[in-house]
């Protein structure tokens, strides 16, 4: 028999890790930004924690100030992007929330007008 298999790492780990490729745009010491493979509108960015968190749902307080880090640089990014008409954050969660990837992510879309609501 052969041995278990370790999990395998979602590409956002990959990404995180400089395994992969990506066109990254903003980067600290907890946050890294690059833009979406498949861009839903002209502008269309992740934001992500380089800490191994899968969704929303496994937050807690202790992630406050690191959920405030996505926050801070999705603004900065937006600027850096020039998106002074406005923009939007999305963060999906779970499966009825339409999150494909398992680990947290702030989608940053802008660059045109946004309808409401979403699908
Ligand atoms: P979600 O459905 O919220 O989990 O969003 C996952 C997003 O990741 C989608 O918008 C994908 O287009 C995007 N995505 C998947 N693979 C890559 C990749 N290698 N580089 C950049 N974006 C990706």
């Amino acid at each position: 028999m052969s041995d278990p298999q370790p999990e395998e790492k979602n590409i956002f780990q990959r990404i995180i890790d400089r395994e992969i490729p990506a066109d990254i745009v903003y980067e600290t010491e907890r946050v890294l930004a690059f833009r979406d493979i498949q861009p839903q509108a002209p502008t269309h960015i992740l934001v992500v924690p380089k800490e191994p968190i899968a969704s929303l749902e496994e937050v807690t307080a202790q992630h406050a100030s690191l959920l405030g880090e996505l926050l801070v640089a999705a603004a900065a990014i937006a600027r850096q992007e020039g998106l002074e008409q406005g923009y939007r954050l999305v963060v999906n969660c779970g499966r009825h929330g339409g999150q494909e990837i398992p680990h947290l992510h702030v989608h940053l879309l802008g660059g045109r007008s946004l309808t409401w609501p979403p699908g």
